[in-house]
């Protein structure tokens, strides 16, 4: 019997529906190339749930996520509800699964195909070659700690309480030293372990961890150097693992090295083989409807479900590769395009996706 995999698809709002629509579309290529079945359940979250459902992340989307074996989300949020009180605010529906799903491992590739090198607002010898993995914890620190509020007799105080587990670090750096491993086996760890006592927690962890995985590099770096060095020289770094903040800067430092946010996927993690895939970025409500959006952030994280979810590596290669391939070959999409003229759309770009597959 072949494999069987249900997917929850959540295209959400803006530029969200019409990349989604497209990376369906190459999960049904590679149904009929693999032999694999998907079937795919749609529902909302977001700006589209707030008007249809009166709440960001309705019960039912939930509940067919829980029921599933992955989820696919386009991209949530818009104008619209911007000054929206918080519960009704597209981007609560985005933190609410994540937390409700446990996906605590977040891993953002940045990379840098050699046609694109001319896309980068940084030197060509310094960006030529870049391909690195930043993994966030997702569901901890200082995100998720008390958060305070209160007056003194020299004016108001704030605070936001900054907590690890252990359990918590060992999880997020096992799964680390995991993806290190699939690529090139060296795992740069981040913290602040001159300052923080929850990144000398941190430390000891990944320190305790280590000799399991005798046959990755493994260094330690604070954050504020690591900062500097990603943009100093950044093919020092593969996998980088770090907490949830410093994670969250990195990641998105990291993905400015490449200039293109229409290009770079993720994938959050829980426990087991679930996760949600996601582009890097927003609902774009600057092109919405115009279909023009660049699909390929959203492919690329269908090509990260194939490999994280589902075993199936092979057939996530062959969308990688495909991608590769089709920008090769000339082919852009406005955000990508020095000549916009001869960009393409959406739909045009997938198809040429599709066909050199
Ligand atoms: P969010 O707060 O949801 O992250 P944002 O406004 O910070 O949203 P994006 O929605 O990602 O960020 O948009 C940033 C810019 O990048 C916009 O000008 C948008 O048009 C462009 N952009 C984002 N994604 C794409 C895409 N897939 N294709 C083309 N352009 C894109
Ligand atoms: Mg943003």
């Amino acid at each position: 019997m072949s494999q069987s995999f249900t997917i929850t698809v959540l295209p959400g709002d803006g530029i969200g529906p019409e990349v989604i629509e497209q990376a369906v579309n190459v999960m049904k290529v590679v149904e009929e190339l693999e032999g694999v079945s998907f079937s795919f359940e749609y529902a909302r979250l977001g700006g589209c749930a707030i008007d249809e459902d009166g709440t960001p992340l309705p019960q039912d989307t939930l509940e067919k996520a829980r029921r599933s074996d992955a989820v696919l989300l386009g991209a949530v949020g818009g104008p619209k509800w911007d000054n929206n009180p918080a519960h009704l605010r597209p981007e609560t529906g985005l933190l609410g699964i994540r937390k409700e799903l446990g996906l605590y491992a977040n891993l953002r590739p940045a990379f840098m195909l050699d046609c694109m090198v001319g896309v980068s607002a940084l030197r060509e010898e310094v960006v030529q070659g870049v391909d690195l993995m930043v993994i966030r914890e997702l569901t901890g620190g200082l995100y998720f700690g008390e958060k305070r509020r209160y007056e003194t007799e020299n004016g108001e105080v704030a605070s936001d309480e900054l907590i690890y587990h252990e359990y918590e670090i060992e999880r997020i750096v096992r799964r680390a030293f995991e993806v290190a491993r699939l690529r090139s086996k060296k795992l740069t760890s981040v913290d602040k372990a001159n300052v923080l006592e929850s990144s000398r927690l941190w430390r000891k962890v990944v320190d305790r961890i280590a000799p399991e995985y005798p046959d990755v590099e493994l260094r330690h770096q604070l954050v504020d150097s690591c900062a500097m060095e990603l943009i100093r020289w950044p093919k020092q770094f593969d996998t980088v693992v770090t907490e949830n903040m410093f994670g969250d800067i990195l990641s998105d430092e990291a993905s400015m090295l490449t200039g293109s946010i229409g290009m770079l996927p993720s994938a959050s993690l829980a426990d087991g083989n679930f996760g949600l895939y996601e582009p890097v970025h927003g609902s774009a409500p600057d092109i919405a409807g115009k279909g023009i959006a660049n699909p390929t952030a959203t492919i690329l994280s269908a090509a990260m479900m194939l490999r994280y979810s589902f075993g199936l590596e092979k057939a996530a290669n062959a969308i990688e590769q495909a991608v590769h391939n089709v920008l090769n070959s000339g082919v852009r999409t406005g955000d990508i395009a020095s000549n916009k003229e001869e960009a393409v759309g959406t739909k045009e770009m997938a198809d040429k996706i599709i066909a050199a597959m």
